[in-house]
């Protein structure tokens, strides 16, 4: 191997012991659990929006992109729940570019994995302890989670990964959500094996460990579009796709069947404004037919303070260096929309 070992990374208890959780932040992050499994059990009615920037790239911003959003929350908690997107680590479809807060913890700072566990802890303990979000971030690689499994309420299997046996079962190992996203290419049975395969216990080998997982009832659907060979993009959020995917989920006898649909991506193809317009039509989507009502439990949707995206060297406060975002005017008035489209739904 031409590996150089540069240092030997402090484990998760460790991590874990130089930045506890505090009292509050551990009742909180209990009670967005429960709030959030009743709806994935269908007890709540409740509607998840996971929302927030494409990757969390600097702590000033993302904090004050949560305190904004905890005031709108406090407007629409009756109808929605919120789960901030706090994505520290980023997969780059063909290898460069911005890996995240775990591999850069500042932008202009060089790669540094030490800094950066500790710069994404922070982070994730901050939004808890100041607004008593519990976030979701994105589980690129299955053997961090427990840096951060006492402060996460929701942990997405990215397109690239949700085919990978050891993504599969370390969600298996998680008393949280984990939305399995379909892969890149569209195939629908990937997702659904995925979320298979997430719901089974396993022995495996977990951090130098030979473990046992529960097997996780609360593993569900992403769709989040697709890619075809010619390189252009496939939407599936659209009535007969939900439809097709809820008749797939009732073939495979699945516990708690559960989609979330992504709503930028490749169902945008990144044009980040049409996520207004696709939140709607699923909104519109669920009003029209019981099995779609039923098995949609959120959006997800990429927003951040400034609309759009930059370039990663170009230092504008609150703007995505990945994906393009909504910016918080637009997504202010977003989730007051679909609050008040829920309200009408549930005729509160
Ligand atoms: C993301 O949510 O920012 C992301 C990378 O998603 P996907 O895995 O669907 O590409
Ligand atoms: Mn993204």
């Amino acid at each position: 191997m031409n590996l150089v070992f540069k240092r030997k990374l402090p484990i998760p208890q460790e991590v874990k012991e130089m930045y506890p959780i505090s009292e509050e932040g551990k009742l909180a992050k209990e009670k967005n659990d429960e709030e959030i499994r009743e709806i994935f059990e269908g007890k709540s009615d409740k509607f998840i929006l996971i929302i927030g920037p494409c990757s969390a790239d600097r702590e000033d911003a993302v904090m004050d992109y949560l305190h904004k959003l905890k005031d709108v929350y406090e407007k629409v908690k009756d109808v929605l729940c919120i789960i901030p997107r706090i994505y520290t680590n980023k997969p780059r479809t063909n290898g460069s570019g911005y890996k995240g807060m775990l591999h850069q913890p500042s932008l202009n700072d060089e790669e540094n994995m030490l800094k950066g566990l500790i710069a994404i802890r922070k982070l994730h303990m901050r939004a808890l302890n100041e607004t008593g979000f519990s976030c979701a971030d994105e589980m690129l690689y299955p053997e961090n989670h427990r840096y951060l499994s006492d402060l996460l309420s929701y942990v997405a299997v990215g397109a690239r990964s949700s085919e990978d046996q050891q993504h599969r079962m370390t969600a298996s190992g998680l008393n949280v959500p984990a939305g399995m996203k379909n892969p890149t290419s569209g195939d629908l049975n990937v997702m659904i094996n995925s979320i298979k395969a997430g719901q089974m216990s396993h022995e495996f080998i977990y951090r130098g460990w030979e473990v046992e997982s529960k097997g996780n009832p609360l593993c569900h659907a992403i769709l989040r579009g697709s890619v075809n060979k010619n390189g252009n993009a496939i939407p599936n959020y659209h009535y007969e796709d939900i439809i097709n995917c809820y008749n797939k989920y009732m073939e495979a006898k699945l516990q708690n069947p559960a989609i979330i649909i992504d709503c930028n991506h490749a169902n945008s193809n990144k044009q980040y404004l049409e996520q207004i317009r696709i939140a709607k039509e699923v909104m519109h989507s669920i009003k029209h037919n019981e099995q779609i009502r039923s098995i949609v439990k959120g959006l997800m949707i990429e927003s951040y303070l400034v609309d759009g995206k930059q370039k990663e060297d170009g230092n504008v406060y609150g703007q995505s260096v990945t994906d393009p975002c909504l910016g918080w005017e637009k997504t202010e008035k977003l989730i007051l929309d679909l609050a008040d489209l829920r309200r009408e739904l549930l005729k509160k």
